[in-house]
């Protein structure tokens, strides 16, 4: 756990969900002045002397708390599934940095052929957990090719058939000529927190999380 003080640091990463979760602190009362876009500092101060923030990849946000390095973090429900969720409390869904998993094919290819077939299809992801068992319950065989990122490039130059990504308004697949074809789950981001933390931390934690549901109700 950090600190045997009353100190709680809070693990973000940079974009959408630093700029979604403000609103939330806000709610809470507290505000953060320095911008993680402008500043290279990965540990910010906030207006509450005994809460600061830490930046790290969004995909590290969930081991930061397992570890207790952080107390609180906010993770997409993407990256908990894809990196598991062990010894991780998750009292409230933020309904922040909303989007959903889909798959989705270069305009022009007969999805519904290819799996009426029962073709093998090539899919390409950075989510290969969920891919996998999309295409389990479907009973559709595949050969996962995993991506890092620009999920959308590899069925234009045929890397793959299908992509497995994230998508909120649809544009990013549009401007490459690609289309939705499946919807797999909606996903939004979670506010997770150290178990141990929450127990050795209530008093500190518990406002907090009381403030955060209040003003994830009123998220659109
Ligand atoms: P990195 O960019 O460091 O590889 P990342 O792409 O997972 O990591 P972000 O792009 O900041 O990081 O996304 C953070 C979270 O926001 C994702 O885990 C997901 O839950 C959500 N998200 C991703 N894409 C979108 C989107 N287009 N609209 C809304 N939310 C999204
Ligand atoms: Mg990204």
């Amino acid at each position: 756990m950090n600190d045997t003080n009353n100190t709680l640091t809070l693990a973000l990463s940079k974009g959408r969900i630093f700029s979604e979760t403000l609103p939330l602190l806000a709610a809470a009362g507290i505000s953060v002045t320095e911008d993680p876009e402008r500043s290279r500092k990965l540990i910010l101060p906030t207006s509450d002397p005994a809460l600061r923030i830490i930046i790290v990849r969004a995909s590290d946000v969930p081991t930061y708390v397992q570890y207790g390095a952080a107390d609180l973090g906010v993770a997409g429900k993407d990256v908990l599934i894809e990196n598991g969720t062990e010894g991780l409390y998750q009292p409230i869904d933020l309904r922040i940095a909303k989007c959903h998993m889909s798959v989705a094919v270069r305009t022009g290819f007969d999805y519904e052929n290819a799996v009426r077939q029962g073709a093998r299809l090539r899919v390409a992801t950075k989510y290969v957990r969920m891919a996998r068992e999309h295409f389990a319950r479907k009973g559709v065989h595949i050969d996962l090719i995993k991506l890092y990122g620009s999920m959308e490039l590899a069925p234009l130059i045929g890397l793959s058939d299908v992509i497995v990504d994230l998508v909120s308004t649809g544009a990013t697949l549009r401007a490459n000529n690609l289309v939705e074809v499946e919807h797999v789950m909606d996903i939004s981001s979670r506010l997770v927190v150290n178990q141990a933390s929450l127990k050795l931390k209530h008093a500190r934690i518990q406002p907090l999380l009381d403030a955060f549901e209040r003003a994830a109700l009123l998220m659109p």
